[in-house]
Order: C-alpha cells, then structure tokens, then sequence
C-alpha cells in the first residue's frame, strides 16, 4: 500500500520548485470510491491526492496534451518541468515518448509509485452490480478489501486485476525522481495465455475472431484519445485530404481502423490497458497489443520503454535482423 503522507509530501516538494508548473496525480472522484485525474498548481492542492487501487488512469499522457499558444512578442516560452506521479507502465510510456523525442527528460518531474496492480472497472462493476455502492477499495497482501452497503468484503486480487497486471514483469517505474516506498522485487512473467488461445485458431477462425469484435466498434476514438503513445498532431483517421479511412462505421472501416492503430503501436504499446479501460464496446484490444509485443519480443528481442538511452524498434538495426517480410 502506497504511504499517504509520503506521496502529499512528494507532491508538495515538486509542486513548491520554481521549474515545476503544476503537478498530475489522482484524487477521489465524485462517487463511490472513484478516483479521477488531478491537477495540484499549490501544496494547497498537493493535500487531495491520494493512490487506491482503483488509480488506473495513465497520466503520462498529460505533457503532450499541454497547449503551446502562438507566443506574443516579447513574451517567452513556458519551458517549466510538469510533474507526473507514475505506476510502472505510465513510467515506460514516459520512457517511449522520451525516446521518440516526443519529450526531454528535464520537460517532467516524474513521482514514482512501485506497482502492487490496480483494478479493472469493468470487472468490478460486473462483480457489484450496485458498484456506485462501493465506497472504499484497500489492499491487503494478495486480496481487496471492499467496503460496501456498510460491509467489508475480501476478494482475491487476480479477480479484480487487469489481465496485464496479473503478469506485470514492470511493477517499478523505469525512471523517477522520487519513489514514494521501495521497489518490488517481482519475478512475474509474462504468459500470453489469451493471445496463445487466439494463435491456436486457423485463419479463418482467427478472422472471425476479430470480425465479431471489430464490427461491435463504433469508432469513438476513446482508446487513441486515453493511449499515452498515441500522440501524433493529426491522427491519420481524421485526415480529410487525403482521406485514408471513411468516416462510416462498417466492418470494412472498423477493422482498418483497428489494425492501423494496432500496428502504429507495435513496438511502443506499454501495455497500460488504458484503450481497452476506456473502450465501450468492450473490445480485447489488450490481446491485440500482447500479440504484437509477444511477436516483437520473439522476432527483435525488444521491449518498448525499458531504457531512456534505447532507440525506438523503428529506428533501430541489427545485421541479424530477420527480413524473411522483405519481398
Ligand atoms: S501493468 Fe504493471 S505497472 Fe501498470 S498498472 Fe498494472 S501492475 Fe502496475
Ligand atoms: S474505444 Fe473501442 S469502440 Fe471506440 S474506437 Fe476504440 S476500439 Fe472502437
Ligand atoms: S495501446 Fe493501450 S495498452 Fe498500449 S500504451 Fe496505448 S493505451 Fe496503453
């Protein structure tokens, strides 16, 4: 469990620098026990941040969304630091936008959480019908503590976890500038056991597959608009001139649609959750980025933001590198 105190007090340090424009952590939300992004300009504010389980939102995708307006003369561009607080996946994103260029290492001030996992809504809502209930969410070694119509109920943690946090093998933040707590030793691994049933299918199952997943999209662009890495100025989906994909919601579309994006994530997913989080249709698409990491992996030995000082996939080359695709 992540110690309070220590993280207000991390938050007050970093959002009191004079090169620190405001801070980004979470507070409780508006209901229930849910929690929300939350912005601290003050140590004032710094007070309302908490860390539950329920902590899901990735926040790394915040500096890229910061608004450069045109400056006037004589003014000068804002150039201070934005503070984060980072689990381990939203550390990695940093780490990938940071070896795309996307960002400097001195642009953010990162305040790292070591990992334990953080609960998928979707599963506790269809566990807790009355989920709006639920008033508090603790954790407890290898369970949840959930406090709910005046009870406490334990459920076991692999219940309630996202699937990727199940096998998490990154639980610490790669980069930081302060931890609140020690880091975990994990020896998780990686299983891929949904993507290995999916491979399993012949072709046209595996077409099936994801024609009955992709026909259900509707095309919201929830899952590129919560993706960390999915930060390009104008998303090829919302080109005009030329136009690479209607704006129709069919099968045809949808299903381009959902193999570009997949495909623009190979090598850069860090595979957060947070597209298949926002999704409302309920879409697998974590077991469409695994299957692409588990194939990056076996074919280039690589793991997108692990290091700073790593090149992106993309932008790398090794003589061995296979290339039986190069016709
Ligand atoms: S994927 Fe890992 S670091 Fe990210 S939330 Fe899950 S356990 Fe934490
Ligand atoms: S969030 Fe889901 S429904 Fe919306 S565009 Fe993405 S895959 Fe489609
Ligand atoms: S594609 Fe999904 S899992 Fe991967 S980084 Fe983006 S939001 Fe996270």
């Amino acid at each position: 469990m992540v110690n309070q105190e220590q993280l207000v007090d991390a938050v007050k340090k970093t959002v009191s620098r004079e090169d620190v424009k405001y801070v980004v952590g979470y507070e409780k939300g508006t209901y229930g026990c849910e929690v929300t992004p939350s912005f601290a300009h003050s140590s004032e504010e710094a007070e309302k941040f908490i860390f539950t389980p329920l902590c899901v939102h990735n926040l790394a995708i915040y500096p890229k969304l910061e608004e450069k307006l045109p400056l006037g003369r004589d003014e000068k561009e804002d150039t201070r630091k934005i503070g984060l607080v980072v689990k381990g996946c939203d550390s990695r994103a940093v780490v990938q936008i940071i070896q795309e260029k996307g960002l400097k290492r001195e642009d953010v001030v990162l305040i790292g959480i070591p990992c334990t996992g953080v609960v998928n809504p979707k599963k506790l809502k269809s566990r807790y019908p009355n989920y709006a209930e639920i008033v508090e969410i603790e954790e407890k070694d290898s369970s949840f503590s959930i406090k709910f119509n005046e009870e406490n109920h334990t459920i076991p943690k692999e219940e309630l976890l996202f699937d990727a946090c199940i096998n998490c093998e990154y639980p610490n933040p790669p980069i930081y500038d302060i931890l609140i707590g020690e880091e975990i030793k994990s020896t998780n691994k990686e299983t891929y056991e949904k993507v290995k049933v999916v491979e399993s299918k012949s072709q046209k199952e595996k077409w099936a597959y994801w024609e009955e997943h992709f026909q259900r999209c509707i095309r919201c662009y929830a899952c590129r608009d919560a993706c960390p890495l999915c930060y390009c100025k104008e998303c090829m989906v919302d080109q005009l001139d030329p136009r690479w994909v209607r704006r129709s919601v069919n099968l045809s579309e949808n299903t381009a649609w959902n193999i570009m994006r997949a495909l623009h994530l190979a090598g850069r997913c860090v595979g957060c959750s947070e597209c298949e989080r926002v999704c409302p249709m309920d879409i697998p698409l974590t077991e469409l980025n695994k299957k692409l990491e588990k194939n990056i992996m076996e074919i280039y030995d690589y793991i997108p933001g692990i290091s700073e000082e790593a090149k992106p996939l993309l932008g790398t080359f090794k003589p061995d590198d296979p290339e039986e695709f190069i016709l």
